[in-house]
């Protein structure tokens, strides 16, 4: 008995010491750059490994690599004020559950343009083994995708947020529960008929957050 409980712990401590592990390879990835891409590493993440909820987002910006921290700024304040209505406090959320998102690193400003560049495919595709690696060691009980990018890691890409927003699935054990982007950019998120949309996926994670109960 005594060594079954051993190699509990045994297991608890080697997943914890892979999730630190990974923590410092992708702060120290330079993968995107070595291919040419104008991102601005280091990788933002933040939370822990026995979370039972993980949000993935599109990609850090600036202040979020200032901080040190996803969501951090207007966007973050927007995310955490729906959540709220979830029943989840932000202080709780971010102490013990797990951040992260689709791409790692900063991916600057759009040339020319107004607002942060989308993450390209091929920088997707080269942050992807990461994002599988987060998944596999903190095997979420509920994912919550926020903003497109991320959405169409689950769901068939071309389908309208509409379409999305306020629906859940269940794959392989997990649930997913889609958000829009808060973003002040957004306009989406400013639509009242999207806003009731939006009102649905925050009752869909509140029924999640009950029945996980990860406190
Ligand atoms: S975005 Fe991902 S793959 Fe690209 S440099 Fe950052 S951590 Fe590495």
């Amino acid at each position: 008995m005594g060594t079954a409980f051993g190699s509990g712990i045994d297991r608890v401590m080697q997943r914890s010491r892979q999730f630190d592990e990974l923590q410092i390879r992708m702060r120290a990835c330079r993968a995107c750059l070595e291919a040419g891409h104008s991102v601005e590493p280091p990788a933002v993440t933040q939370g822990k490994v026995d979370a039972r909820i993980m949000t993935i987002g599109q990609a850090p910006g600036i202040t979020e690599v200032e901080a040190g921290r996803p969501f951090n700024a207007g966007s973050g304040k927007r995310l955490f004020e729906w959540l709220a209505k979830a029943g989840i406090d932000e202080e709780w959320f971010r102490a013990t559950q797990y951040m992260s998102s689709v791409t790692k690193c900063y991916p600057g400003r759009i040339e020319g343009g107004n607002g942060d560049r989308v993450p390209s495919r091929a920088e997707q595709k080269l942050c992807r083994p990461f994002l599988n690696e987060e998944l596999a060691l903190v095997n979420p009980a509920l994912i919550i995708p926020i903003g497109r990018l991320a959405i169409e890691l689950f769901f068939p890409k071309g389908k309208k947020l509409n379409e999305i927003v306020g629906t859940e699935m269940e794959v392989d054990g997990r649930w997913i529960v889609p958000l829009a982007h808060p973003s002040g950019a957004s306009r989406w998120h400013q639509i009242e008929e999207n806003r009731i949309l939006i009102d649905n996926a925050i009752e869909l994670i509140a029924k999640q957050f009950a029945r996980i109960k990860p406190i």
